[in-house]
């Protein structure tokens, strides 16, 4: 393990220490916004002076503006394996998506409390019915299982992988349970899209939602993918231009998806670089991406547990569940936020402390107050979890200077 399979934009960066002096600046926070692919932002640059709106007259720049930003969505829904008459619509990123998913569903939807805030408050908004999440997967299934058949659902919506615990539940057996008690399938793939080759039809998922910043895109753009009928008889998501067949001063005939759920200008750019982030990930060998992150969190797993840190698991006894890698973490004695503000100040080791907007999980799992999570990508190196296991392992003796105190509360996210 230790080669990174691709560049970054931001490789080679370094950061000053509280001691003084600087180092490189070591990211283990790709969970949260992955890096920009050297590949995309360069494209970005290069596409940046064809600057014109989309969809807005017959200019060249707009034409070929037009014509780019709809070879991404093809691009955006090839990447994921999309049917070929599923829509692709741009949002701002997976909670928008999934947001706008809300307001499509023509009925009740089930979920589980595992989830992201992103794919549990649109639908607490509107009557969810939360199912909780076994001690195992099978008793998480047999859960999901007893509630579609108690009443029907429209919809089963599932994280492809926890921001908390990097698990990823089975989607093709939910997929086959939803399908078989009348309801669709939709899949928050924030946290598994960047790692996993994901396929709609090989899954049997009826939905996705994604988010171009954590697929190594730069910010601006994410995705909904999915069935269109749904989609087509919703309400417009946003009110205005361009999402509109024809208006009058008093009616509005609305454009079937994907034109119907994006008035207004589109983040191009962002567009634009969510395609060429998917085109650098496909270009990939298969496999590459997993083999290289599975070896690093098995040395991230061994070197956690060597320093004491209490790992925390949904399901504690699928040690053959697939995961991907971020792993959160205690430490018992520290307090979270103070965790990571040590790594980052004297080492300049950057991950994420807190609630990871998933206040239920981290309640179910007795971390309440937060932890610690750390997260790896394409540029992640073996190098990088030596140094963070070897910070790890001084905190304890690096004084009580570092301990938590009531002024260092944990980080309220
Ligand atoms: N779902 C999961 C599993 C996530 O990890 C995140 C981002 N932390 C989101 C949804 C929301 O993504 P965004 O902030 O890009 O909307």
């Amino acid at each position: 393990a230790g080669a990174p399979l691709a560049p970054l934009a931001s490789d080679g960066q370094s950061v000053p220490l509280v001691q003084g002096g600087s180092v490189r600046w070591v990211n283990l926070d790709y969970a949260a916004s992955a890096p920009a692919l050297r590949a995309v932002a360069d494209h970005v640059a290069q596409v940046l002076p064809l600057y014109a709106s989309v969809h807005r007259g017959a200019s060249y720049a707009s034409e070929a503006c037009t014509a780019a930003y709809e070879a991404a969505r093809r691009q955006v829904a090839a990447f994921v394996g999309a049917r070929p008459d599923d829509v692709a619509v741009f949002t701002r990123n997976t909670t928008d998506a999934l947001n706008l998913l809300a307001t499509a569903v023509p009925g009740e939807v089930v979920h589980l409390d595992i989830e992201h805030h992103a794919n549990l408050l649109p639908w607490q908004a509107r009557g969810n019915r939360l199912v909780p999440a076994g001690s195992t997967v099978a008793a998480t299934l047999a859960a999901v299982e007893a509630e579609l058949a108690r009443r029907p659902a429209a919809l089963l919506t599932v994280t492809g992988a926890s921001n908390v615990t990097g698990e990823c539940p089975p989607l093709d057996r939910l997929a086959e349970i939803a399908h078989r008690h009348g309801a669709r399938l939709a899949v928050d793939g924030a946290q598994l899209v960047p790692h996993r080759r994901v396929d709609l039809c090989a899954i049997g998922a009826d939905y996705l939602a994604l988010s171009g910043h954590k697929m190594y895109a730069p910010f601006g753009a994410g995705a909904l993918i999915g069935r269109r009928d749904w989609l087509d008889a919703a309400p417009a998501y946003l009110a205005g231009g361009g999402a509109v067949r024809e208006v009058t001063c008093d009616s509005v005939r609305w454009a079937p998806a994907p034109a119907r759920h994006e008035a207004g200008t589109p983040a191009v750019l962002g567009a634009l670089a969510l395609a060429a982030a998917c085109r650098e990930l496909a270009a990939l060998p298969d496999g590459a991406v997993a083999a290289h992150e599975q070896a690093l969190l098995g040395r991230l797993d061994e070197g956690l547990v060597a320093v004491g840190a209490r790992v925390l698991r949904i399901w504690p006894d699928a040690p053959d569940l697939d995961r991907v890698p971020a792993v959160s973490f205690t430490v018992p004695g520290f307090a979270a936020a103070r965790v990571a503000a040590y790594l980052s100040a004297e080492h300049g080791i950057g991950v994420r402390d807190g609630k990871f907007c998933a206040h239920p999980l981290l309640a179910r799992l007795g971390a309440a107050d937060g932890a610690v999570r750390v997260s790896l990508g394409l540029g992640s190196q073996a190098d990088d979890i030596d140094q963070l296991i070897a910070a790890l392992g001084k905190l304890r003796t690096d004084g009580p200077s570092w301990r938590y105190t009531a002024d260092h509360r944990p980080s309220p996210d």
